[in-house]
């Protein structure tokens, strides 16, 4: 049985995001997931990645290898916002798989190491979302590491990636004394201690320069973002709204990229991260709507949960409890018991249950809707690739390449 807080998610389409982290192999990005699903209760026990207990990770080839290499879709909830989590491998190896997952993604956080800034896997796995259109925010991670530097960092983004990054923290301390930020919108000091953090006023040690930050990053917002600008010229100071929403807006068309930092390893950083992804990235309902063809007359879909069904089956893996395919429901609704239509094998399915998974659990649900990702137990011949849709309603989103053939006919 649905809860409430389940019908109001699964309805209000505002309150989903589907979200990725890219990253550079090494830079952090398990770390990062980890930390996520603890600091949203997803997970009850931190796993720590050389241990080999993290939870995303939970291929036995992944912890031999220590690099994440098959995705998995993990949802958590921030603030009321359902937040699903899909691991995007970052290992250049695994090329089709990030782009597959790059498809069902609606934004990224990118994480970057504070010593080492991009490296040249970040930049290609940054071109390969630069061509989907994923919009990001940048999280520089491992603060805390001896050289660690956010300026140098956020240089090295500006130089090799985007010309617009909008720094919206102050780090407090550096390196192993690496204790906080200041942020720059509220203008408030977020400490953690031991795992926890607190908020308070800015420490008079970095006042001035957090006032000085403040204001380059007004300025610069104002540069970009024409309703900040109006402001901007009447008053020569933004307000906390006017700054929130033209980050929002800046984040959502590209034009200017948020960069915050932390150390997933310290635990440092990780709520305010999951504030920015809630705040800024966009919803189901803010990216235009999903375009497939059929017969060769091109097609769109609402993200309307009572649209003709449209999903996109993006991961399938094996498991104790039968294959497992994650699937992206662009518009529509699956209910278990479902006969979709699968256009290029030209064969129906059967959905047999519908799981939603939390780290290395499930929940079993009776439906799920436009928008939402989703793993199906019951489709027999679906890969990654693959389009579901309603019989009556065909349409392919993907269109089938000579490397994975159509699965032939029954
Ligand atoms: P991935 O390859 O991007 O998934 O990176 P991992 O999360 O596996 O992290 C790579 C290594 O960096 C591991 O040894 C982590 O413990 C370490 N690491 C991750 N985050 C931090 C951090 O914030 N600070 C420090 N010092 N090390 C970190």
């Amino acid at each position: 049985m649905r809860t409430e807080t389940d019908r109001r998610l699964t309805t209000d389409l505002t309150r989903l995001r589907n979200l990725g982290i890219l990253a550079h192999v090494d830079a952090g990005k398990t770390t990062v997931t980890e930390r996520i699903l603890y600091a949203t209760g997803t997970t009850h026990k931190r796993g720590e990645v050389h241990d080999g207990t993290t939870v995303t990770d939970f291929d036995s080839q992944e912890r031999d290898r220590g690099i994440t290499i098959f995705a998995a879709a993990v949802s958590c909830d921030w603030r009321g916002h359902r937040v699903n989590l899909i691991d995007t491998p970052g290992h250049v190896d695994f090329a089709d798989e990030v782009e597959r997952s790059l498809r069902v993604l609606d934004g990224a956080i990118a994480v970057f190491d504070a010593v080492a800034g991009v490296e040249p896997q970040s930049e290609s796995v940054w071109r390969q979302a630069d061509r989907y259109g994923v919009p990001r925010i940048a999280f520089v991670n491992k603060m805390d590491r001896a050289g660690a530097d956010l300026d140098t960092a956020v240089e090295s983004i500006r130089r090799r990636l985007h010309p617009a990054p909008l720094v919206v923290q102050l780090p407090i301390g550096a390196e192993d004394g690496f204790r906080g930020v200041v942020d720059l919108l509220r203008m408030r000091a977020l400490l953690w201690d031991d795992g926890t953090f607190q908020e308070g006023p800015v420490p008079r040690e970095s006042a001035d320069e957090a006032g000085r930050r403040r204001r380059a990053l007004e300025e610069t917002v104002a540069g970009l973002h024409a309703g900040a600008m109006d402001e901007y010229c009447t008053r020569s100071t933004l307000s906390d709204g006017t700054l929130a929403s033209a980050l929002r807006d800046l984040t959502r068309s590209g034009d200017g990229l948020v960069v915050l930092c932390g150390s997933a390893y310290r635990n440092r950083g990780i709520e305010p991260l999951l504030d920015a992804v809630v705040s800024w990235l966009p919803a189901p309902v803010d990216v235009p709507p999903v375009r497939g063809e059929y017969d060769g007359t091109a097609q769109e879909r609402p993200a309307d949960p009572e649209a003709p069904l449209a999903a996109l089956a993006f991961k399938v893996t094996a498991t104790a409890r039968g294959r497992l395919t994650y699937v992206r429901i662009y518009s529509g609704t699956i209910e278990k018991g479902d006969h979709v239509w699968d256009p290029v094998a030209r064969r129906g399915e059967r959905v047999g249950r519908i799981l939603r998974v939390q780290a290395d659990r499930h929940a079993e649900l009776e439906r799920a809707g436009a928008g939402d990702i989703v793993a199906v137990i019951g489709l027999k011949s679906a890969r990654p690739g693959s389009t579901l849709c309603a019989p009556g309603s065909p349409l392919v989103l993907e269109p089938p390449t000579s490397a994975e053939p159509v699965v032939s006919v029954a």
